[in-house]
């Protein structure tokens, strides 16, 4: 089954909510994570569920990281905020990283995210 990260920051997370409720079909079929707030609004804003790791700022994006690192994931969705840098920046950039060490796709827009789950 095809896995894959949700991840918004809080600026993109209305966003990633209308696209999750607008790919619905799809990405029902896919097993979720999702760092812990991207993660838990989705739980309780739609009809899927989402594996939640720890939040983003506490470590969340590090452990989705780590998933890629162990090539348990096939694709990651990543709204960020383009306007604010975010305390945990470092992480942000560890988890880009980590995604092109692995040849992962990753989805920084809502136009990207579209093609990568009808290509995973
Ligand atoms: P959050 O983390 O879903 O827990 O808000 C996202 C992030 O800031 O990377």
């Amino acid at each position: 089954m095809t896995r894959l990260a949700l991840i918004a920051h809080d600026e993109k997370k209305a966003d990633l909510i209308d696209f999750v409720r607008e790919h619905e079909t799809r990405l029902g079929e896919c097993s979720l994570v999702g760092t812990g707030t991207t993660g838990k609004r989705i739980t309780e804003e739609t009809s899927l569920t989402v594996e939640r790791m720890a939040s983003g700022p506490l470590g969340g994006d590090m452990m989705i990281g780590a998933e890629v690192a162990k090539e348990a994931l096939d694709g990651v969705i990543f709204l960020r905020d383009p306007l604010r840098a975010q305390p945990h920046e470092p992480d942000i950039t560890a988890l880009l990283r980590i995604c092109d060490v692995h040849d992962t796709p990753l989805a920084t827009n809502l136009a990207s995210a579209a093609y990568l789950i009808e290509g995973v």
